[in-house]
């Protein structure tokens, strides 16, 4: 096989996911530069939090802690989960004991998060990190031993392999001329922080309304509380346009007072929802797709980053004794296992929304019962939450 030259690695993308990939490739050893057309910095709200939160698993946290990017931003962990439905007795509960645990995963800031990663590196001698966006690129035939970039400010560089974390848009992907497989979601995801009359207990709430599922996620402080709320863009509309007294009623109310009242509201921000993914993440002989730029899934398992970072655990154990990232066919069993977990992941995803979005009696008991028989099937249940932590055999072995 062939050895790397002194020729380097350019990540696309310094969101979570393309942080991670390049500390983790400069730690395995690889010349790294990481492009993005900004850096982050730290926007918290009026309660001190920020309104971008990501729910993270114990194998994203492991992670994080491996490459010094975990203890120095705010996280809050949180222990039980609990999930109901707007329309029968079905109840689901998570706890952290039941799998020998402390805690189910950990509510993080995302901007502090941010940030940390990127004075990680900035610290480390193999990358260099260049502010700016990509006017170009020619990847060339698949024989071709560069990938040229030209940049918007002029300057120019050759790569020996691109990993493209630039997230939902993907540049990278637009120049391949790949083509994504789309499910319409139609819902916007309205985020924002609140403040609750009773402590949150470390527990994530989750509610399945014919709507959209609402998601209360546990701050560090007992009373204060994440909100992500899925729901469809007219909703979304009326309820950001609602006065702080309205909308803190309504939320009280879709949210069944499992909180008390929700006594005050910080901004709301919508985001638009959308679920995609490509077939092969490897569209090129020199060019791999992690993150969101491979595929994108709803927020109401709060998947994204924990994806993309089994993404780059996948990469890393490639990417490893200094061989060429383009050498052929070392890519091929990852990719497979890649398409298999997003399609999986996906497929679930949809299935839920469909579920719990008909409002249908027969359909209502079914889901109910089906609830009410998964909660006591414990070796099962220990095994679905292993998995959704990151630490089950599927999960690792991706
Ligand atoms: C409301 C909401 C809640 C969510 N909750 C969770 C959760 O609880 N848990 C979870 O795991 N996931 C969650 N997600 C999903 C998660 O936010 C995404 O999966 C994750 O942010 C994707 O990270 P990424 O690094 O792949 O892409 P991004 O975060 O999109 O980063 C891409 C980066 O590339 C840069 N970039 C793009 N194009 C260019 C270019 N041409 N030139 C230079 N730079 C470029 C951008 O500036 C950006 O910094 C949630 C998503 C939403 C919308």
């Amino acid at each position: 096989m062939s050895r790397i030259d002194e020729t380097r690695i350019l990540v696309l993308g310094g969101g979570i996911v393309g942080c991670v990939a390049a500390l983790g490739l400069a730690n395995n050893g690889y010349a790294v530069t990481l492009v993005d057309r900004q850096e982050p910095n730290i926007t918290r709200g009026k309660f001190d939090v920020d309104i971008r939160n990501v729910a993270l698993s114990p194998a994203s946290q492991q992670m994080l802690a491996k490459f010094g990017a975990w203890d120095s931003f705010v996280s809050a962990p949180y222990r039980r989960m609990h999930v109901w439905e707007q329309w029968g007795m079905g109840e689901l509960d998570f706890t952290a004991e039941e799998v020998g645990r402390q805690e189910l995963g950990w509510l993080v800031e995302v901007s502090p998060l941010l940030c940390a990663l990127w004075q990680r590196l900035r610290s480390q001698h193999n990358i260099d990190v260049k502010l700016g966006e990509i006017a170009q690129a020619d990847f060339g035939a698949v024989s071709s031993k560069r990938v040229s970039i030209a940049f918007v400010d002029g300057s120019e560089a050759q790569y020996n392999f691109v990993v493209a974390a630039d997230g939902a848009q993907s540049f990278v992907r637009r120049v391949l001329d790949v083509s994504v497989d789309e499910t319409q979601v139609n819902q916007v995801a309205l985020a924002t922080v609140v403040k609750t009359q009773k402590p949150h207990q470390h527990t994530a709430w989750q509610r399945f309304g014919i709507d959209g599922p609402l998601a209360l996620l546990p701050a560090q402080d007992q009373h204060t509380v994440s909100v992500v709320w899925s729901q469809s863009p007219n909703q979304a509309r009326l309820r950001q346009q609602m006065s702080e007294a309205e909308f803190c009623a309504d939320i009280t109310h879709a949210s069944e007072h499992c909180l008390g009242e929700i006594i005050a509201v910080d901004q709301r921000l919508c985001f638009p929802l959308i679920q995609q993914r490509v077939k092969s993440c490897l569209p090129h002989a020199r060019a791999l797709l992690i993150g969101d730029a491979m595929r994108v899934i709803h927020p109401l398992a709060g998947l994204g980053v924990n994806v993309g970072l089994e993404d780059v655990r996948g990469l890393l154990r490639v990417a490893n004794h200094g061989l060429d990232l383009a050498t052929p066919g070392i890519w091929q069993r990852y990719v497979r296992q890649r398409a298999q977990r997003s399609a999986s992941m996906i497929r679930m995803l949809e299935l839920l929304q469909k579920a719990y979005g008909n409002p249908n009696p027969g359909v209502t008991l079914l889901r109910n019962m089906g609830m009410q028989a998964f909660n006591t099937l414990h070796g099962i249940k220990q095994q679905v939450m292993r998995e959704a932590m990151g630490l089950g055999p599927i999960a690792q072995e991706n």
